[in-house]
């Protein structure tokens, strides 16, 4: 069993992020918000498969004024990503977005920080200092070089500005694209500040590579209790992002409320149907809210004993698909009304 980390909580929109809320999965679009359209179409797919918190990279003015319709049309919290310019990021909150990605370090002038925190304070919403291993400030990295313990300071620097405003609505990340620094860095900051922590590795790389360094590298941290909300950088679809961050927490036991999806490696005994029917169930219950397993297996030789820790089990043959509940064959159909019958199951679980 994990034990998560006490932290401070924060709320973004309607995500409670901290101590023992469930962990939340974030994803970034890939527009620019003046494509109102396609950032909406974008980010009602997330929806669907489970992202909890959307961000989106706001780089100008005009790309701030479009946030507000954006908003209109979405569920789920959105965060804005600014980077130097303050009045993007008071633009950001007028728009009505439900947190900011900024570090005030890197706006110049005292006022204007002040400005932004205090526009955030009198909205409720949170500020996520995020820390990119590779952009240090020149003085920290001359003194750390580009090591964990030059990625806390940064991270305390920016911390301790919005301290000085008396904001505490915080939390932190510290992303490199090395797994090792990362977690040495993640480790270091929980020792040393309560607030919660924003984790994942960043530049990890295509679907395939980026998705294995993010499990290798969040399962770590999250197995040690570290971690609040994760977010999977993959060079592709966000969409494989949410996917790949949901499996890590549902493989950590770190997921309630979606379903856990099991398959047979499959072997000489297998159907041809199994893979093509294993991959088309996995995506038809990524987006469904039940807290159950659901297996495909490949042959009624083993597949029933291999399966029956499973709530409902399907093994697709050639013409029909036998489909057991709690290890017990209750129907056969056929192959392609197999997915039908299995939410009409599901449904009544
Ligand atoms: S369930 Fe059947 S097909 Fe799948 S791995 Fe086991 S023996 Fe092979």
């Amino acid at each position: 069993m994990i034990k998560r980390r006490e932290t401070s909580e924060i709320k973004v929109g309607d995500i409670y992020i901290g101590s023992n809320h469930p962990i939340s999965i974030q994803s970034m679009t890939t527009f620019d918000p003046i494509d109102v359209e396609n950032s909406i179409k974008q980010i009602q797919d997330l929806e669907k498969v489970g992202c909890d918190i959307v961000r989106t990279a706001v780089p100008s003015l005009k790309s701030a004024s479009f946030l507000g319709e954006i908003k209109k049309s979405i569920k789920i919290p959105l965060v804005a990503d600014i980077h130097f310019d303050y009045k993007i990021a008071l633009k950001a909150i007028e728009e009505g977005v439900d947190g900011l990605r900024l570090n005030p370090g890197n706006i110049s002038d005292k006022s204007k920080i002040e400005s932004v925190v205090y526009a955030a304070k009198e909205r409720d919403i949170p500020i996520r200092v995020g820390i990119n291993g590779g952009s240090l400030e020149k003085d920290i990295e001359d003194r750390y070089g580009r090591t964990a313990l030059g990625m806390v300071e940064s991270a305390l620097r920016h911390i301790s500005i919005l301290e000085s405003f008396g904001f505490y609505n915080i939390k932190i990340s510290l992303k490199a694209s090395d797994i090792f620094r990362t977690v040495e860095a993640y480790r270091l900051i929980a020792k040393k500040v309560n607030y919660p922590l924003h984790i994942g590795i960043t530049e990890a790389g295509t679907p395939f590579q980026g998705g294995i360094s993010s499990a290798v590298g969040i399962g770590l941290l999250l197995f040690e209790g570290i971690g609040d909300t994760i977010r999977v950088s993959l060079t592709g679809d966000p969409i494989d992002e949410v996917k790949t961050a949901s499996a890590i927490l549902k493989s950590l036991g770190l997921k309630s409320g979606r379903i856990k999806f099991v398959s047979c490696p499959t072997c000489g005994r297998a159907s041809k149907e199994v893979i093509p029917f294993a991959t088309e169930l996995e995506d038809v219950l990524s987006g469904v809210k039940k807290d159950i397993t659901v297996a495909v297996m490949g042959c009624p030789v083993n597949g029933p004993g291999e399966a029956k820790e499973a709530d409902v089990a399907v093994i697709p043959t050639e013409n029909s698909g036998l489909i057991y509940k709690n290890g017990i064959l209750i129907d056969r159909v056929e192959n392609q009304l197999i997915i039908k019958r299995v939410l009409e199951i599901i449904d009544k679980l």
